[in-house]
């Protein structure tokens, strides 16, 4: 699951994740886009499709297929008239469901187009669903660029790497004298890739075939596959896909742990997620203070927690461990071997 996000509305994000889904199916992956930015759902739109996808038996909705992709939006089920007056935890449902009530066809990349912004609704669509990275987009403006940085942010918090940066209507290429112009001058970009050490980071020139084609719901890499901005998207997919695959080959065998509030630890290795309740978690810590140095038997007892017992930071340590820093100042280091075993 890779998520499209940018700082606001307007830089291109949905045209950047439809071409983006586009370029990967030509690369003949499966590939499914979900619309999340709710607010404006716009991708019927732009691929040229506004029929309601049909519900099947089992409740769930069948995916819209256009250009080969499996396609989901809010922008199917409403309509203009429909008022889009959705209070935040509404938003979170209806974007759940659009998520989990499809029924997705064996997808090798589901690419979801999120709501502007680092409000709420892209926070809790963060943490709500076990993304593999983010992709940002923005606009070559000074301002956008503390917006991307809030966006990093975001996403690092939800430990969901951002894995590129995309400056999107960066220059103009004049059809005279074919020169590139930065109208809004030269060098956010650049500052970005050397502060947070991106690898992938482009520049999307503005072109003056975008828009019609989008508006026409042919979007560009369909429309014109050999123009220079659509290699453009493919040169940037391929960095993606190289990057992405970087991260799974990365992590691989790495356990990963997260914490949600009132719920507890997810714990998610190769072989699925499994939940442990902070008890169970800190019953196995191994250090001098819990563990009898002589016996080897366990010293902690689960009636001196607190019934708000939970963690207060998670981190992995080296390539090894995961650290706890835990509510009644106890700290617990959790050997990789050891979240193995607790996960079966
Ligand atoms: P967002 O999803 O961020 O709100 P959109 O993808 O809807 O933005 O794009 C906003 C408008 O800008 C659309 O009309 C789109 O066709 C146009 N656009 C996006 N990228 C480009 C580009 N590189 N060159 C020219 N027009 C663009």
């Amino acid at each position: 699951m890779v998520a499209i996000a940018s700082g606001k509305g307007g830089v291109g994000k949905s045209t950047t994740a439809i071409n983006l889904a586009l370029s990967l199916a030509q690369d003949h992956y499966r590939v499914g886009i979900l619309d999340a930015d709710i607010y404006g759902p716009n991708q019927p739109h732009m691929l040229g499709h506004i029929e309601k996808p049909v519900l099947r038996e089992d409740h769930r909705f069948d995916p819209v297929i256009r250009y080969g992709l499996q396609t989901m939006s809010m922008g199917y089920l409403v309509t203009d008239e429909t008022p889009m007056v959705w209070r935040g935890p509404m938003v979170i449902k209806a974007l759940q469901q659009m998520l989990y009530h499809t029924a997705w066809d064996n997808l090798d990349y589901l690419i979801i187009d999120m709501p502007p912004g680092t409000g709420d609704i892209p926070l809790t669509l963060s943490q709500s669903v076990a993304m593999t990275a983010a992709i940002i987009v923005t606009t070559p403006q000074k301002l956008s660029f503390v917006d991307v940085v809030k966006g990093i942010q975001m996403f690092d918090t939800m430990r969901v790497p951002t894995v590129a940066v995309i400056e999107n209507m960066s220059y103009f290429i004049c059809g005279h004298c074919q020169e590139k112009h930065y109208l809004y001058g030269k060098g956010a970009l650049q500052s970005l890739t050397g502060e947070f050490g991106f690898k992938t980071a482009y520049e999307i020139p503005i072109d003056q075939s975008v828009s019609p084609h989008g508006d026409a719901g042919i979007p560009i890499v369909i429309a014109e596959p050999e123009s220079s901005i659509s290699r453009l998207f493919q040169e940037l997919t391929d960095g993606i896909v190289r990057e992405i695959s970087r991260i799974q080959y990365d992590s691989q065998d790495k356990p990963v742990l997260r914490y949600i509030k009132g719920e507890g630890f997810r714990l998610k290795t190769s072989d699925g997620v499994v939940a442990i309740e902070p008890f169970a978690l800190r019953e196995h810590c191994r250090c001098a203070i819990c563990v009898d140095e002589w016996t080897g038997e366990t010293r902690f007892k689960k009636q001196i927690l607190s019934s708000d017992y939970a963690p207060l930071d998670i981190k992995t340590i080296g390539n090894y461990a995961i650290g706890i820093n835990w509510n009644d100042g106890h700290s617990s280091l959790y050997p990789y071997d050891t979240l193995f075993k607790l996960a079966g």
